[in-house]
């Protein structure tokens, strides 16, 4: 049996960085993954661009967004922060840029030139990588791990990080695998959901305008007339429902409410202008199209996708002339403007999902090394801990934190 300082389970971004630092300390390091390449999830990162972090060098401001569980991610995150993000890639010949939101790109290039520096990367620091071998059984004696059982033989090593992700977008690899081995040897699983999905809604028509952008809205999460939440940004209706950032980001909400009973969302096509100021508008808009249809002076204040839309909803005799349009019928126009109701049935599950929340709980994972509590030589990184955040970079900057982390104290402890 072929034997290591240290084994890593799963070739994507915590995997590797895990394997790759641990090998830059002089340590035998063997990273296995079943895929026959690594960092597959990574090349549908942001649209295929990856965002691969995010602008906020403030290590107590960036963990805000991950809510109770920010602080326990403070030392990983210290430990590799944004600007050893940026340092890492530029160092590596992959200049990135900050866009919109704080969100960090490659200036040129995408997702794909990222995993080129990760392979660069392994090679480099002296990784033995093993693809398309999957890992299936963890040989525990004593509380300690002695070897494991793939589907090319048997290996062994002093100490393991598993990273083999969530469970979300499973066709990637990520199959949940790791979830099983981390309850088979004792770890508490805080249950794991998909997180930062599209919502599905309880409307008729939303495949009819998929795909069609809808940018610089606001959507809220209402239930029994109570606001829950807010997002202002971009959107796009799906065919069975909304997606996109803003929504991604309410998903969370809509999931826990959903619990004790029905939700709403209300999407604000006209955010920058109050309801008066909107009205003024359609007042201003009928007055100068008195005389035509009124499915003809919809043009001027909705995307061409939407307006058949409208037409239907408002209930308003497309033939009927603007000037003969009604204070009541503005006033039910207006309200689709503003508060367009969108009754949820459900959010949507894994295969669309980006992120899975849930997984090990950090009670059972010591967050100053990445090590856990339960098994001596055994560190985890990643997804598959309970950490997760919203889009804009956050959860890959998870990866990298606690892969560095976990492959830092897997080589110098072991
Ligand atoms: C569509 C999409 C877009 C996203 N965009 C962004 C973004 O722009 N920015 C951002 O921050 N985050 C983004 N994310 C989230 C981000 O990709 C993940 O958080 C990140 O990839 C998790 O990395 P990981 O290393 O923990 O796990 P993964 O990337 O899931 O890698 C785990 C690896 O383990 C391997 N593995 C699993 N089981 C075994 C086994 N038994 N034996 C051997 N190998 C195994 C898998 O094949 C896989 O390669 C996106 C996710 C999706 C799905």
């Amino acid at each position: 049996m072929k034997t290591y300082d240290l084994i890593v389970v799963g070739g994507g971004p915590a995997g590797i960085f895990a394997a790759g630092f641990a090998a830059l300390l002089g340590k035998k390091v063997l990273l296995l993954e079943k895929n026959r390449r690594c960092g597959a999830k990574l090349l549908i990162t942001g649209k295929g661009r990856c965002n691969l972090t995010h602008a906020e060098e403030d290590p107590r401001k960036f963990i805000e967004v991950f809510g109770r569980q920010g602080k326990a991610f403070l030392t990983a995150l210290y430990a590799f922060g944004v600007t050893d993000v940026v340092d890492f890639f530029e160092e590596r010949g992959l200049p990135l840029k900050i866009e919109r939101g704080g969100r960090i790109f490659p200036a040129q290039g995408d997702a794909a030139s990222v995993q080129k520096v990760l392979d660069g990367f392994l090679r480099a620091s002296g990784v033995e990588l093993q693809t398309s071998c999957r890992v299936e059984k963890f040989i525990i004696e004593e509380d300690i791990i002695r070897s494991i059982q793939t589907s090319q033989g048997e290996f062994a090593a002093d100490a393991y990080v598993v990273a083999t992700g969530g469970l979300s977008y499973p066709e990637t690899g990520s199959t949940g695998d790791g979830y099983r081995w981390a309850e088979q040897t004792g770890h508490h699983l805080v249950p794991p959901e998909p997180a930062l999905v599209p919502i599905l809604l309880d409307i008729d028509w939303s495949a009819e305008v998929s795909n069609f952008n809808l940018k610089n809205v606001q959507v809220q999460v209402v239930q029994n007339g109570k606001l829950l939440a807010e997002r202002f940004g971009e959107a796009f209706f799906t065919a069975g429902g909304i997606g996109g950032p803003i929504i991604l980001d309410l998903s969370a909400v809509t999931r826990t409410a959903l619990k004790t009973g029905p939700v709403s969302l209300s999407l604000d096509l006209k955010p920058a202008l109050d309801s008066e100021t909107f009205d003024r508008r359609l007042q201003r808009e009928f007055n100068e199209n008195a005389n035509r249809n009124f499915a003809n002076s919809l043009a001027g204040l909705l995307p061409k996708a939407l307006i058949p839309i409208f037409l239907r909803l408002s209930q308003i005799d497309p033939q009927k002339k603007c000037h003969s349009v009604s204070r009541e019928e503005r006033r039910q126009l207006l309200g689709l403007f503003k508060h367009l109701e969108l009754p949820v049935r459900g959010i949507d599950g894994y295969k669309k999902a980006i992120v899975t929340s849930g997984g090990v709980s950090l009670k059972d994972i010591d967050m100053r090394t990445m090590r856990s509590k339960r098994v001596e030589n055994l560190y985890f990184a990643g997804e598959m801990i309970d950490l997760d955040g919203p889009t804009g970079g956050y959860n890959l900057q998870v990866c990298w934190s606690t892969g560095y982390l976990a492959g830092i104290s897997a080589g110098s402890c072991h």
